[in-house]
């Protein structure tokens, strides 16, 4: 219709121009620090779209809209949008401690100064200092390793992922590896042994089945192809009912008797025994060493608490091997990483310290009697805001390990329920990820579920201000 047409000309013709609206914004005081580049973006993208409004029909734009300092208000909110860290802090409130989508571990505070001062600093990373010659990388930490776990040699990687890859790589190209079928797991994040075992030139050698498999299946299934025994930790999931896995000690006895290392890929890997602790009891790396495994492979961010990162411990013969493969090269840990690898390793060196600095840790072993105070506290404080249709209700509820670690286990912890008259539990949800630092929690029963085992005591704030800023709008 050409009078629409000429409507629509006619508002596309009083958008202010870019230079305009930047005129506006330049000597305001909210943008002095922006780069001009991205303020002059944000007035674009802020007019490219109210021109696609205009030009999809979507009605003619009130004429408040198109003045400048309308737009320039637009464009402002654009700018600090993109001007925020695409990676940032967040809040998880989910009750899953190693959480692979929120980070895994949080570093240990401790960690921090020593991490500052390597990265904004030149280091000694690959320098001798005694002899003033070339030094390893990998030394700053084997020593370490070797005193926590028991092992002869140590060997830090990207993650255990590239541990394993390079593992298999060394071992076992071009011949065979000996699995349990009811070991071929796929982690999330798309890691998965036949995959692995694949992309390193590995062939695999399923025995057994699904749910057993015995000595014998991996007695009948060794020739002069095999290279070497894999045994993976489930991690993720758990057989139950008729079965039977052979244990890391036949597993090694049988490697022995044909001269082929036996190597156990513990994926999540601790150095302390959970037990302890009152909770589940996970193979520890210094047990898999003791038994005799000629490799262990585990994560740095996973029930150790650390920085993402891939280590392999064991047989000084093996470790050297892997050492020289050049692929070690390509899958090398950097600097930082190292180093707050190094920090959280030392923390081992006293059990009730790591346990009390290193953030999974304390997490996992916190009484629940402290976390069901922490939800009080958080309760009382949202308490006072009560009365505008917020309800909140202290429960208890149960936390995870997570992580592929442990994944039948619960572990008691306390949580906070929230509901609002006028907002809906998946409302609440979305409004708590958009705040400046998000909340990630989770829903039930069409409630908000806060679980207070993964919340820190300096984060009540920040979430107390979320729910102020929930009271402040009107559900969208
Ligand atoms: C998690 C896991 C891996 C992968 O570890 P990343 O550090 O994430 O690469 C490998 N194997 C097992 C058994 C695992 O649980």
């Amino acid at each position: 219709m050409p009078e629409d047409n000429a409507a629509k000309a006619r508002q596309l013709r009083q958008l202010p121009a870019v230079d305009r609206v930047l005129s506006l914004l330049e000597p305001s005081p909210a943008v002095q620090d922006f780069p001009r580049k991205v303020l002059v973006r944000s007035i674009q993208e802020t007019l490219e779209a109210l021109r696609a409004r205009i030009q999809d029909g979507q009605g003619p734009l009130d004429q408040s809209e198109m003045e400048a300092s309308q737009v320039a208000r637009r464009a402002v909110n654009r700018a600090n949008r993109a001007m925020q860290p695409n990676l940032r802090r967040t809040i998880n409130a989910t009750g899953v401690v190693v959480h692979t989508n929120l980070g895994r571990s949080r570093l240990a505070d401790v960690a921090m100064p020593q991490l500052q001062d390597i990265a904004c600093h030149y280091s000694n990373l690959e320098y001798d200092l005694e002899t003033g010659k070339r030094g390893s990388r990998y030394e700053a930490v084997a020593e370490l390793l070797c005193e926590v776990t028991g092992a002869e040699a140590g060997l830090v990687v990207n993650n255990c992922a590239a541990a394993v890859l390079l593992t298999l790589d060394t071992l076992a190209r071009d011949r065979e590896v000996i699995v349990s079928r009811g070991e071929l797991v796929e982690i999330g994040g798309s890691f998965r042994v036949p995959d692995i075992m694949a992309k390193s030139g590995a062939r695999l050698r399923e025995v057994g089945t699904t749910n057993r498999t015995h000595r014998r299946d991996y007695a009948g299934a060794i020739g002069d192809q095999t290279a070497m025994l894999l045994k993976v930790h489930q991690s993720n999931f758990s057989i139950s009912g008729f079965t039977k896995a052979v244990g890391l000690d036949e597993l090694v006895a049988l490697g022995r008797e044909h001269q082929l290392p036996v190597v156990e890929d513990l994926g999540s890997g601790t150095f302390i025994d959970f037990s302890r602790y009152g909770l589940f009891a996970e193979p520890t790396v210094q047990a898999s060493v003791r038994t005799g495994a000629d490799i262990v492979t585990f994560s740095g961010d996973k029930l150790l608490g650390g920085p993402q990162a891939g280590i392999l411990v064991g047989r000084k013969k093996w470790i050297e091997r892997l050492k020289a493969n050049p692929l070690t090269r390509a899958l090398r840990i950097d600097k930082m990483t190292l180093t707050a690898f190094e920090s959280t390793l030392r923390l081992y060196r006293d059990e009730t310290r790591a346990v009390e600095t290193i953030p999974t840790l304390r997490m996992l072993t916190e009484p629940l009697a402290v976390t069901t105070a922490r939800a009080e506290r958080l309760a009382a404080r949202l308490e006072t805001l009560a009365g505008r249709g917020l309800a909140i209700t202290s429960a208890a509820t149960v936390a995870r390990a997570g992580g592929g670690a442990l994944p039948l286990l619960e572990i008691p912890s306390r949580c906070l329920q929230v509901q609002h008259a006028n907002w809906r539990a998946r409302e609440i949800e979305r409004f708590m990820r958009g705040q400046p630092t998000p909340i990630i929690g989770r829903i039930e029963n069409d409630r908000f579920v806060l679980d207070l085992r993964t919340v820190q005591e300096d984060e009540l704030n920040h979430i107390e201000a979320a729910f102020r800023n929930l009271l402040e709008k009107e559900p969208q």
